[in-house]
């Protein structure tokens, strides 16, 4: 029997900076935190900062038990993660001047310790699909539906991750549906002008007007009045949920994966899989696309939400030893 292993992992969105020692007990069972913690992220104090924050989040990690011999450290980044260095490649401006910070390098130097860094959406995905509801499974394309939307393919117990570290952007692949509509990313007719929680909310908002005047309209809003039976937000989680079906047809075209797996906050919070309208219409626009031997595909919700970037980060370091 294998002794039981610790590693360190680290999330880091533009929220917060997630922490934890994960514990692997030696029979083999899932890991699970045995010290976690939170800090806010705070990425308008800019790059530089943030990396001290998440420097400062491991080592007092490491410090929490100094009886626990930790393997290493592993971690899920928000932003592209060249995949040769472990450096942040890309940002947006949700992190301003993250965008070349040498995260793993940097990290690996100050520890003296192995540092693994993935992206998050990546590393969500290796979570579920080691841990969660795609373990056992050859392959698993996970799906984050959100703010934005964004993806990661897993075959085998490896996330796919591309030449530049950009593979799994699924929110930006085009859509008929989003036809001319702008996407966050600059582009237009993106998938995610459609079907993420954000899109939902505006798609209702500009058709029908606010659900709340004294406030912006969100996907969840339209999901309550879709419950209640209002026709209006019927046809809009219709439309979204159609969308992301297709895209999900035409992706598993290409990727053939044993299961599909949605997950994020429009799967747990807002028009979620209990809502059989938005159920029914995903299922109709995946039908619409997929071919003949991937009509049974199963899709599948994400069962390990929060955890599955520090449980994916965690894997991605024991890879990479
Ligand atoms: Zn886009």
């Amino acid at each position: 029997m294998a002794d039981t292993r610790y590693v360190c992992s680290v999330d880091i969105g533009g929220t917060k900076i997630a922490s934890a020692i994960m514990e692997y007990p030696a029979d083999g069972s899932r890991p699970y935190p045995v010290y976690s913690a939170e800090i806010p992220t705070n990425p308008s104090e800019g790059g530089e900062v943030v990396y001290s924050r998440i420097e400062g989040a491991i080592r007092e990690a490491l410090a929490s038990d100094p009886d626990r011999k930790v393997i290493g450290v592993g971690v899920a980044a928000a932003g592209v993660v060249d995949p040769k260095t472990g450096s942040i490649a890309y940002a947006n401006e949700i992190m301003p001047g993250w965008s070349g910070i040498e995260l793993g390098p940097r990290l690996r130097e100050a520890l003296g310790m192995p540092v693994a860094v993935v992206g998050d959406v990546q590393a969500h995905g290796l979570g579920e699909a080691h841990w969660g509801v795609g373990r056992d499974r050859y392959s698993v394309l996970c799906l984050g539906i959100g703010t934005g939307i964004g993806g990661a393919y897993v075959e085998d117990g490896r996330v796919m991750r591309g030449f530049h570290g950009a593979a799994g952007h699924m929110g930006h692949i085009e859509s008929t549906s989003a036809q001319g509509i702008p996407c966050a990313c600059g582009r237009s007719g993106h998938l995610e002008s459609v079907s993420s929680g954000t899109s939902i909310g505006r798609m209702f908002e500009e058709r029908y007007g606010r659900v709340d005047e004294s406030r912006p309209t969100v996907g969840r809003d339209v999901n309550d009045l879709c419950r209640q039976g209002d026709e209006r937000a019927i046809s809009v989680i219709h439309e979204a949920g159609f969308a992301l079906g297709a895209s999900l047809g035409s992706l598993a075209n290409i990727l053939d994966p044993e299961v599909i797996v949605l997950s994020g906050g429009v799967i747990h919070q807002g028009p979620d899989w209990r809502s059989e309208t938005w159920k029914t219409s995903v299922a109709e626009g995946y039908a619409s696309q997929a071919l003949d031997p991937l009509l049974e595909t199963p899709i599948l919700i994400g069962e390990l939400e929060g955890d599955a970037p520090l449980i994916g980060a965690a894997e991605h370091l024991l890879a990479s030893l």
